[in-house]
């Protein structure tokens, strides 16, 4: 069985014991949470948050990306939070290569694409803080943080 015939067989276990459905559109929590794709990251179980609590925006290395800006001021201007964590990690995979060295393995195609590589989590962190702080778009109010998750031991360290 391949991961997608898996991935189904488990959604309709998990349809069966289904009982979420008066779930709210707009989150529990005020809390918007930008990650990485990373597949150790978990951030509903180290967060402790359940279904309906808060919005989670991934991509790879967490940054903020003219994508993730998108989503995070539709879930501050239009469904009301007001805190946002950006979360980056240790041993991210978006450490080990270069934009340079992406675009040489991609060819032509990849010339002009930023794929946002990062050299220092701490840093990267903090830029992306800056980023959304400074987008025009997002509400004056949103406080936003940034934390760095250790996948050795599942903490998150305070950066900005
Ligand atoms: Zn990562």
């Amino acid at each position: 069985m391949n991961s997608v015939d898996q991935a189904i067989e488990a959604n309709r276990a998990y349809a069966d014991r289904f009982d979420m459905a008066d779930a709210p559109s707009r989150p529990n929590k005020p809390l918007v949470v930008l990650t990485c794709i990373d597949a150790r990251l978990h951030p509903e179980a180290f967060l402790g948050l359940g279904v309906g609590d808060a919005h989670v925006v991934r991509n790879a290395g967490g940054r903020a990306s003219d994508d993730a800006l998108r989503s995070i001021v539709i879930s501050a201007q239009i469904l009301g939070t007001r805190e946002c964590m950006v979360i980056h990690h240790t041993d991210c995979g978006m450490l080990t290569f270069t934009n340079e060295a992406a675009r040489e393995m991609l060819g032509p195609a990849a010339t002009d694409v930023d794929f946002m590589p990062i050299t220092d989590v701490e840093e990267s962190t903090r830029e992306d803080v800056a980023t959304i702080r400074a987008n025009p778009l997002m509400p004056d109010d949103l406080a936003v943080s940034g934390w760095v998750y250790d996948v050795k031991t599942g903490r998150l360290s305070s950066v900005v």
